[in-house]
C-alpha cells in the first residue's frame, strides 16, 4: 500500500508540473512536449522519477538538462501522500495534494486553474450528498465581490466547492482563519488569497 500510496502521489505531482509548464497549451497538446526542442515525449519518458534517472537528467532527444525540480517535486508529492494517507482518508489526503497544488499555482502564476477544481469538485461529489444552497448563495455574492475586484473568481469557485459539504458556520470560520492568517502574514492589499484559503479549509477538513 505504501508503494502505491508513493507512485500515485509522484504521479500527481508529475502531471501537476506538467500543467504548470505548459499552461496555457496544455490542453492544446494531446502529449507532453519537450519545452526545448518541442518534441512530442514518449509514455516511456514521463515515467515519473524513473525517467529522470534512466534519461540521466536529459532530454532523449536534444539532450537538454531537465531541471532537478521534476523529480524532486514528484519525490516530495509521493512522500506527502504516503504521510497523508497514514493518518486520514484518501479523502482528506487527496484534498490536501490538490489544496497544496493550488496554492502554489495562485502564488506562482496568480491562477487558480480550473483543472484542479474539477478534480476537487469530482472527489466531493464521489463521498459526500451535496447541498446547493449555500454554493449558489456563495457564487451570487461572489460574482458581485469579484466584479468589484473584492476577491478573485478563482477563490469564489474554491470557496463554493467547499460549500457543497461545509455549512454557513464552517464556511465564515475558512474565510475568518484565511483572513486572520493573510493579515497577520502580509501587510500587501493585493494578495493571493489561495493558500490562506487552502490552508483554513485543510483545518475545518482535519477537525
Ligand atoms: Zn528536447
Amino acid at each position: 500500500m505504501y508503494i502505491l500510496n508513493f507512485i500515485l502521489g509522484a504521479c500527481f505531482g508529475s502531471f501537476y508540473l506538467c500543467i504548470l509548464d505548459n499552461y496555457p497549451n496544455f490542453f492544446n497538446h494531446s502529449r507532453s512536449i519537450c519545452p526545448y526542442c518541442h518534441n512530442e515525449l514518449k509514455f516511456y519518458h514521463l515515467i515519473p522519477i524513473l525517467s529522470y534517472i534512466i534519461l540521466k537528467g536529459k532530454c532523449a532527444y536534444c539532450k537538454h538538462k531537465i531541471s532537478w525540480r521534476y523529480p524532486i517535486f514528484e519525490i516530495i508529492s509521493g512522500i506527502t501522500f504516503v504521510l497523508c494517507y497514514q493518518n486520514f482518508t484518501f479523502f482528506i489526503a487527496s484534498n490536501i495534494i490538490v489544496l497544496l497544488a493550488i496554492s502554489i499555482s495562485d502564488i506562482r502564476h496568480g491562477i487558480i486553474y480550473d483543472s484542479l477544481l474539477i478534480i476537487l469538485f469530482i472527489l466531493i461529489i464521489t463521498h459526500y450528498s451535496i447541498d446547493l444552497k449555500l454554493c449558489l448563495f456563495i457564487l451570487f455574492i461572489g460574482i458581485f465581490l469579484s466584479i468589484n475586484n473584492l476577491i478573485g473568481f478563482g477563490d469564489i469557485k474554491l470557496l463554493a466547492i467547499y460549500s457543497l459539504i461545509f455549512d454557513l458556520y464552517q464556511m465564515c470560520l475558512i474565510l475568518f482563519i484565511a483572513s486572520l492568517i493573510a493579515l497577520i502574514i502580509t501587510k500587501k492589499r493585493k494578495i493571493k488569497f489561495a493558500p490562506y484559503l487552502s490552508f483554513a479549509i485543510i483545518c475545518i477538513l482535519v477537525i
